[in-house]
């Protein structure tokens, strides 16, 4: 590590004296370290074998500045001014964009996007794996335009399959995985009793349509218990209508099988699952959404963080030598900035940081394509001309009404006030804190820019330049040879091998 100088921490004011690391003063640094980066460039081969597996890592709602503050958050948690701090993906050797739009919407939702980079069919908002001539929410009229996915494709050429979430699993992102459905709220029962037309929730499809999905982990836990049953950890009453208990059927589906399985429903018990005797896994930590990353480390969750489920779901996919394909999502980014509060946002932006960096670290780049990439943006921004070092969370400085305003502020939001508060009045370093919003909306939207793709492994160089959304999908099949490009992929290119 370079030498960075010293730092000032807490500065509340625009007018604090500039934190320039003594090296960068040096114009032989910049001279330096931009050669570097040439002869780095330089060394990068593009990898043409086929991609025995495949992990993508979904920030959800993790747009541009969301990164850009994380990094800086991480650096200055560990003294440095911030700004220059790497994050893992960013070491990887390609970056590209992509367009995020749902066909009926300029800006998406979380449904219509995972649609598109999971299944390679962009559809419409609020949608789950139904093509765009059905409405939403017309279920007689989606059946038959169900989409089959990049996990489907995968398991169904041999190899194995995990879906690894911090929300409920039968939420948007986890679901576009596994689940075919013409309203994404339908993730169970007790929400569809004014539908009709046959269609199944999300639990039932994961539990009843997806035997073959090894691991399986996030929260929601009510979605899969009777109305009656108490949860184990809180005592919150289970959601289900149909009197059915998915959890217990899971257990006893793979018990009639006689495949190695196990049910954990807390951190403590997710340590003990030993990859090597557990084939299957189903890990269910919360009644609802998981803890956001700062809360399980402050407070007792009983939550596993995202780089532990990532990890035990690595190590017991891995054990299928024909590969597997692997989706983890950090979707507390994306609550955290709905509810205004910029805080969460980065810390679980750092959570991912830390998953990603221990995937990138127990695969080999030679056989395994890795994307990082957000479903959409959101409307947080970062402004004013704060010197370098501010802590990302503080004051940038003075607004034309003469108050304070913070670096990162929001587009809408719950955080608007007329008029303005001023931001030095406020905690703005702490959790609770709500950044200013320049529109009034109870929960902060999302944006419609496009977002990055960061990409290492097989074939990650086709992720450069600026994409539609469901070109991911494609090039994960076609790298890794299942589904349409099962024939025509990485297999057969004139400068892949056979896998
Ligand atoms: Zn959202």
């Amino acid at each position: 590590m370079k030498s960075l100088g010293i730092i000032i921490t807490s500065v509340l004011v625009s007018s604090v004296v500039a934190v320039i690391p003594i090296a960068e003063k040096s114009k032989n640094f910049w001279l330096n370290s931009g050669r570097a980066s040439i002869e780095e460039s330089l060394r990068v081969r593009n990898i043409v074998e086929k991609a025995k597996n495949v992990i993508i890592f979904i920030g959800d709602g993790m747009s541009l500045p969301t990164i850009t503050a994380s990094r800086i958050l991480k650096g200055q948690s560990a003294k440095h001014p911030g700004e220059e701090t790497i994050l893992s993906w960013e070491k990887f050797p390609y970056a590209g964009l992509a367009k995020t739009y749902n066909v009926d919407s300029q800006v998406p939702d979380s449904a219509g996007t995972a649609t598109a980079f999971l299944s390679g069919v962009k559809t419409r908002m609020g949608m789950i794996n139904v093509d765009a001539s059905v409405n939403r929410g017309d279920c007689a009229a989606s059946q038959g335009h169900e989409l089959d996915t990049i996990l489907r494709w995968s398991l169904d050429t041999g190899k194995s399959a995990g879906v690894v979430t911090t929300t409920r699993i039968t939420h948007a992102t986890p679901a576009g995985a596994y689940a075919s459905v013409a309203n994404r709220n339908w993730e169970g029962d007790n929400e569809m009793t004014d539908v009709h037309g046959g269609c199944k929730d999300i639990a039932k499809q994961l539990v009843e349509d997806n035997k073959d999905i090894q691991v399986i982990m996030g929260g929601g836990r009510h979605y899969f218990y009777p109305n009656g049953h108490k949860d184990p950890e809180n005592g919150h009453n289970g959601q289900r209508q149909d009197g059915r208990n998915l959890i217990e059927e899971w257990q006893k589906e793979k018990a009639t099988r006689g495949v190695k399985a196990k049910f954990v429903w807390n951190a403590t018990d997710l340590s003990h699952v030993d990859p090597a005797s557990t084939d299957y896994l189903l890990g269910l930590f919360d009644s609802s959404h998981m803890s956001y990353s700062y809360e399980q480390e402050t407070q007792d969750t009983k939550d596993p963080t995202l780089a532990e489920m990532t990890e035990k779901a690595i190590q017991i996919l891995q054990k299928n030598n024909n590969g597997f394909f692997l989706l983890v999502e950090g979707g507390n980014i994306d609550h955290s900035h709905h509810s205004g509060r910029a805080f969460d946002a980065l810390h679980d932006t750092l959570a991912l940081e830390q998953a990603v960096a221990k995937s990138a670290s127990i695969t080999n780049e030679k056989d395994t394509l890795i994307l990082v990439t957000a479903d959409h943006s959101h409307t947080m921004t970062m402004a004013g001309y704060p010197a370098r070092g501010n802590p990302i969370l503080g004051v940038a400085g003075k607004a034309s009404d003469n108050k304070y305003y913070t670096t990162l502020i929001y587009g809408t939001g719950p955080g608007h006030a007329s008029p303005r508060h001023d931001a030095s009045h406020h905690h703005t370093l702490v959790e609770s804190y709500n950044q200013d919003a320049a529109v009034p909306t109870h929960s902060e939207t999302h944006g419609g820019e496009d977002v990055a793709i960061y990409a290492r492994g097989p074939y990650a160089h086709l992720l450069t330049g600026v994409h539609e959304q469901n070109y991911l999908a494609h090039v994960m099949a076609f790298a890794s040879c299942v589904g349409p490009y099962k024939q025509s992929g990485a297999c057969s290119h004139s400068g892949g091998i056979i896998g």
